[in-house]
């Protein structure tokens, strides 16, 4: 089990107290102990009972619950208290805006046990007359839910990727002998999926959906064969599961069909009578390259299969060569202890050298950025004065002076003069009073974007797939400024971000808008989250030339120069 893992169960206990009356100095040293955990580096899974007995702020009790959860998956006393509470409760937990406090009001006071009742309370203006709540704090829940609603089944890209690389490997162990092909959503790397799609090359049917029934880890949802498809849920998540077969002359054919949207498949030549899915359908081809051939069109990269811009630019000749994970010279937006990151700038800077990386921007917060430990003036000037004795030991691996200065209310950023000029370059990003119209939050980024000491825009619409929608802004106002202020946006590169999303960098490529794939790691391990940002580059038909982290180091460190001037 993984440190995450831990945590997460720790800290749902102590919301589960909480809601249930528990006193509070025993819910406190649940959060206390949350907190810590989230600062030790080592596997916990590593740690016997004597040595997880030795964490700061992590007593006896919960480090018999911590070991526990390593032996047995689960400690017994949150089974316990997930036996008594409500599924329904346990679920508003996550729901964003309420917190635990309310949450335990709509429970014990009000008699609300499911997000399905409290959304009907709120369209039924019940909860805006409560204590405590009033209008606007409905209309936020009201809206909470209608997104939360939306994204029940689904899951981000990683989670998507382990679950289909899992079960290919699970029928592969069966029979050497398969062929088989992740497609659909997967293939394409989109971002949030509700479906995994696999296709297995074989006469033996029978045999592969005889070893999907037996997976205990895996429910049937359709009587096979339906369609010469398996159909199922993965019972961790309930994601769906399609498992396709067909004979080895299909497969060419098969796999095209099931990776691309239904937009991209309804493309149809002027001169011709078949559309590329009627073609797929009717013919064998060798590749997939002769596919797209036979109507006329150079290969398109699986990502862009979208329907979206790739028929426009592979019909003009002006398809892109894609950016490479290979291509990235660079990382920049990261963290480390100065801020909320888990290994020291040191350690981050090793971690990206290690990685064949040629430089580091180091980005931590700044100072407004209370709650992320954010850099005063003075830390500001002792972290430069380590990455300049980091420098001449690492060397020629360089870091950057960064920052993630934060976008105040009024889209000033969070430094004077003096500081922001000690930078080698500034991101800036949004971290607080999250909740704007459109126009106040463009107006807001507008701002920061004409500062002339902002290099890149971070995550531009602050969203958390599958949590938080983000605030809302105006994309093409957002491209037309940093185009003409000759300022980078950046794609977040955390799964949980991808942001800017891929349906605008093309806009902000036609434009000439530079791009950065940045991880935004808190850790070292986060440095690898730069692969899912390049699929999102991909899938905006992002190239290497107009990556600013795909610049050797001395192309970069004459950018940042020129852009500084
Ligand atoms: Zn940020
Ligand atoms: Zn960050």
């Amino acid at each position: 089990m993984e440190n995450k893992d831990i945590i997460r169960q720790i800290k749902l206990y102590g919301s589960i107290l909480e809601l249930n009356g528990e006193n509070s100095f025993k819910v406190r040293s649940y959060q206390n102990a949350v907190f810590n955990l989230e600062r030790v580096k080592q596997p916990l899974k590593n740690l016997s009972l004597s040595e997880l007995e030795k964490l700061e702020g992590i007593g006896k009790a919960i480090a018999a619950k911590i070991d526990e959860a390593n032996q047995k998956g689960v400690f017994h006393q949150l089974q316990e208290i997930l036996e008594i509470t409500p599924k329904g409760v346990v679920e508003m937990l996550n729901i964003d805006g309420l917190g635990v406090k309310k949450v335990q009001t709509l429970w014990k006071e009000h008699g609300l046990e499911s997000p399905e009742q409290l959304l009907d309370a709120c369209e039924n203006n019940q909860i805006a007359t409560l204590k405590g709540f009033g209008e606007k704090t409905q209309e936020n829940i009201r809206q909470s839910l209608i997104f939360f609603k939306s994204t029940s089944g689904k899951v981000r890209y990683p989670e998507a990727e382990f679950w289909a690389y899992n079960i290919k490997e699970y029928l592969q162990n069966i029979n050497k002998s398969w062929q088989i092909e992740i497609v659909g959503a997967v293939r394409r790397q989109l971002e949030i999926t509700d479906i995994i799609h696999l296709l297995v090359s074989t006469s033996e049917e029978e045999a592969v959906f005889k070893a999907l029934d037996e997976a205990d880890f895996l429910e049937k949802t359709l009587p096979s064969p339906s369609l010469f498809a398996w159909h199922g849920l993965i019972q961790d998540n309930k994601l769906k599961l399609v498992v396709r077969t067909c004979l080895p002359n299909r497969l060419v054919s098969e796999v095209f069909i099931h990776s691309a949207s239904s937009a991209h498949l309804a493309y149809r030549a002027l001169s011709q009578e078949k559309s590329l899915l009627q073609l797929a359908q009717s013919a064998v081809f060798e590749n997939e390259s002769a596919i797209y051939n036979a109507v006329e069109l150079p290969y398109i990269e699986p990502e862009m299969r979208e329907g979206y811009q790739e028929l426009e630019l592979a019909k003009e000749g002006k398809l892109p060569q894609l950016l490479k994970t290979e291509d990235i010279k660079g990382i920049i937006h990261a963290h480390s202890t100065y801020s909320d990151g888990k290994n020291t700038l040191e350690e981050m800077a090793k971690a990206c050298k290690e990685a064949g990386y040629e430089y580091l921007g180091i980005t931590d917060h700044s100072q407004t950025a209370v709650y992320a430990n954010g850099l005063k003036d003075y830390t500001v000037k002792k972290q430069q004065e380590e990455i300049d004795k980091l420098n001449e030991k690492l060397a020629p691996f360089k870091i950057f002076k960064g920052i993630e200065s934060d976008i105040l209310g009024d889209g000033s950023l969070d430094y004077p003069e003096n500081i922001l000029q000690s930078f080698d370059f500034v991101i800036a990003s949004v971290h607080s009073s999250l909740k704007m119209d459109i126009e106040k939050a463009t107006q807001r980024l507008i701002k920061a974007i004409e500062n002339p000491y902002t290099t890149m825009l971070g995550h531009p619409t602050g969203r958390i797939l599958l949590r938080r929608e983000g605030y809302p802004i105006d994309y093409e106002q957002i491209i037309e400024a940093c185009a003409k202020h000759n300022v980078v946006i950046e794609i977040n590169a955390s799964p949980y971000r991808l942001d800017l999303d891929w349906r605008w960098v093309g806009l902000a490529l036609k434009k000439g808008v530079k791009i950065s794939i940045n991880p935004d790691a808190h850790a070292a391990a986060g440095i690898e989250d730069v692969r899912f940002g390049v699929g999102i580059g991909r899938k905006g038909g992002l190239t290497a030339a107009q990556t600013v982290n795909a610049l050797p180091l001395a192309e970069f460190e004459a950018f940042l120069k020129e852009r500084k001037k």
